[in-house]
């Protein structure tokens, strides 16, 4: 079958979905999408921080400048002690000569308003309310997807895109290595308090003395987003999270903030605070990306701890490079080994550093705080730190260069 008849079931409308969605399209080929919610939902979430390497993803597709218009430019981060001192910073100021584009900050509704726009503006079709029950027909040119609600969809390839608890990952390779929680909740939100002696534009990222707390101050406004990373032991869904009172949590956070510069406490404090509270999962690494004729990209197959701010960014990048091995390579099982081949090594390593730093935010130790420390300024002062820096934000997935000639 000539290639560009062939039809792409995608399993997830999230970010990594409809980027290979809109990707495939740029290459002439069909897919459609199958989401398990009921309605799009945009409206839910915090925010992203989407770094060079993810806005470059954007950037062939399109869409690069209607998310800069959306969001907020983002020239790096400071990182502080538990006093309020300066220790190291990431600097992203040359990001457009260095990269091609700046990193930008931006409420992930956005996000996924201006990804599914897009879908849709290309005719792709996205149903929603298909939450995917099985699979059969694997390696069959017509592979079928069976949903919750008795409906069915076929098409040459699937492609899960369902996330971290991904039941497509459960169906094609049972025996994986599963998600597990890390004991740690991400919290955060939108709050109005007004912060005029720090640098704009810019990640303010404190490790306090009990708790870590990063903020973004909003230009010309007093409007602040911020997040942390709390120690949590109980696993509790997302939903049963979101019934905790957010008075409670408020208090839990003023006490933990207490010794904290009063910035900090100004922020947690603030009468217009609300908290989104995301249980955080890590999963270990999955050998095989593949089974025959169906793949697994973003978090269902890599998902990370999001200290590096780099989940999104991985989803995206995955996502194209997928449909240009697709493009490339004429056997489908060989475009996905392909696929895993010149993925792989990349994901983990920054799926690693993001574990080690999610670790770093729940130290409370003396010890372990002070070696913490010497580590993020030796790190982020180094020499080598550049090579780092390229590594992250200097990817590209090299669009225009044919995947058979990158090894
Ligand atoms: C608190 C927090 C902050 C973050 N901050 C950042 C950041 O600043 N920068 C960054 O780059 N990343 C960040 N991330 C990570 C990022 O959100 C994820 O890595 C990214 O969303 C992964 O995209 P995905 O499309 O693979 O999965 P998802 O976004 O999870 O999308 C999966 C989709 O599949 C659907 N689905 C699930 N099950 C089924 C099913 N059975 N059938 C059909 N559909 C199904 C879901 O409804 C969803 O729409 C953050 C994550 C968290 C939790």
């Amino acid at each position: 079958m000539d290639k560009k008849n062939r039809k792409v079931i995608i399993v997830g409308g999230g970010i990594a979905g409809c980027v290979l969605a809109l990707a495939l399209d740029k290459i002439g080929m069909k897919s459609e999408i199958f989401e398990a919610r009921q309605i799009p939902k945009d409206d839910v979430g915090l925010f992203h921080y989407l770094s060079s390497n993810a806005m470059n993803v954007y950037k062939v597709l399109g869409i690069d400048d209607k998310l800069k218009d959306l969001g907020h430019e983002c020239n790096g981060v400071i990182h502080y002690n538990e006093k309020g001192n300066q220790m190291a910073r990431i600097d992203e100021k040359n990001s457009l000569k260095d990269y091609g584009i700046k990193s930008i900050m931006i409420k992930r509704e956005f996000l996924t308003r201006v990804l599914r726009e897009e879908v849709q503006s290309k005719q792709i079709p996205i149903h929603f309310g298909k939450k995917i029950q099985d699979i059969i027909n694997i390696g069959k040119s017509n592979v079928t997807a069976y949903f919750e609600d008795g409906k069915s969809a076929e098409g040459n390839l699937l492609v899960g895109c369902d996330g971290v608890y991904s039941k497509t990952r459960r169906i094609i390779l049972p025996n994986s290595p599963k998600p597990f929680y890390t004991k740690m909740v991400f919290t955060g939100g939108y709050t109005q308090t007004k912060i005029t002696d720090k640098e704009l534009n810019i990640i303010h990222s404190n490790y306090g003395k009990k708790g870590f707390l990063a903020y973004f101050v909003i230009p010309n406004s007093n409007e602040v987003w911020w997040w942390n990373g709390v120690s949590y032991p109980k696993e509790e869904t997302r939903e049963e999270m979101e019934k905790l009172s957010n008075e409670k949590w408020q208090q839990a956070m003023i006490e933990m903030y207490s010794e904290d510069p009063p910035l900090i406490q100004n922020i947690i404090r603030s009468n217009e605070i609300n908290f989104i509270k995301y249980p955080i999962s890590d999963m270990p690494s999955v050998d095989k990306w593949y089974k025959q004729n169906v793949c697994l990209i973003g978090d269902a197959v890599h998902a990370t701890v999001p200290a590096n701010g780099q989940g999104a960014a991985m989803a995206s990048e995955d996502g194209l490079m997928l449909a240009k091995c697709l493009r490339d390579i004429e056997d489908i099982e060989e475009a996905f080994s392909k696929f895993q081949k010149l993925r792989q090594k990349r994901v983990e390593k920054i799926v690693k550093i993001g574990r080690t730093a999610g670790e770093g935010y729940l130290i409370t130790n003396p010890i372990k705080k002070w070696f913490r420390n010497t580590m993020l300024i030796l790190m982020l002062k180094s020499p080598f730190f550049g090579r780092m820096k390229d590594f992250f934000f200097g990817y590209s997935v090299e669009w225009d260069k044919n995947t058979n000639e990158i090894q």
